[in-house]
């Protein structure tokens, strides 16, 4: 199974990421943890990619699709969750040319949402015990403007085929209104 969860920062997509996949046995793709681990090994993607994500901006499209097509090539046969990856249209078209080639298909594409007062708070509260460099006020305001601009468009690309998950309420609640639908 190939899914893919999507959602503004701050609406739990992680976390559901992470129990989705240990409850389906799926590989958990954090674009976000990947790029932080990079960042860790001070190589050369890391390096690019720090400054980006300490603004709260998006890492260059060109970088994401060439670590996520080599990596999807590894992990072909293997069940995914992809989390923090398409977050743009570019990368969605990609995404669909990676998958051609390898003869695969996105299973489900679930979209939680969250209200951005919500959001905010949620994201600063974290802010709080994190120690990201990117958990900052100003920097989580620029994170939610970069997701409207650039990541929301993503939905309508996947309009046919997404699934809505209401994302305001407890962890187990969100995941059973995930089961509910996938299960
Ligand atoms: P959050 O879900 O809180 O936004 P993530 O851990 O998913 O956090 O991502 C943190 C940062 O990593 C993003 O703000 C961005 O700079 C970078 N990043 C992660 N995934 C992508 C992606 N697909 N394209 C571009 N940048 C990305």
């Amino acid at each position: 199974m190939k899914l893919l969860i999507m959602g503004p920062p701050g609406a739990g997509k992680g976390t559901q990421a992470k129990i989705l996949a240990e409850k389906f046995n799926l590989v958990h793709l954090s674009t976000g943890d990947i790029l932080r681990s990079e960042i860790d090994k001070g190589s050369s993607m890391g390096l690019e990619a720090q400054s980006y994500m300490n603004a709260g901006n998006l890492v260059p499209d060109k970088v994401l699709l060439s670590m996520m097509d080599s990596t999807l090539e590894n992990l072909k046969d293997k069940g995914l969750i992809l989390d923090g990856f398409p977050r743009t249209i570019p990368q969605a078209e990609g995404l669909s040319t990676i998958f051609k080639s390898l003869n695969q298909k996105i299973d489900y594409v679930i979209n939680i949402y969250v209200e951005k007062d919500v959001l905010i708070n949620r994201l600063v509260e974290r802010a709080e015990k994190s120690g990201r460099a990117d958990d900052t006020k100003e920097v989580i305001v620029n994170r939610q403007k970069v997701y409207h601009k650039l990541t929301a468009p993503v939905i309508e690309f996947y309009n046919n085929e997404i699934i809505n998950i209401d994302g305001d309420g407890s962890i187990e609640e969100v995941t059973s209104r995930i089961l509910n639908i996938i299960e």
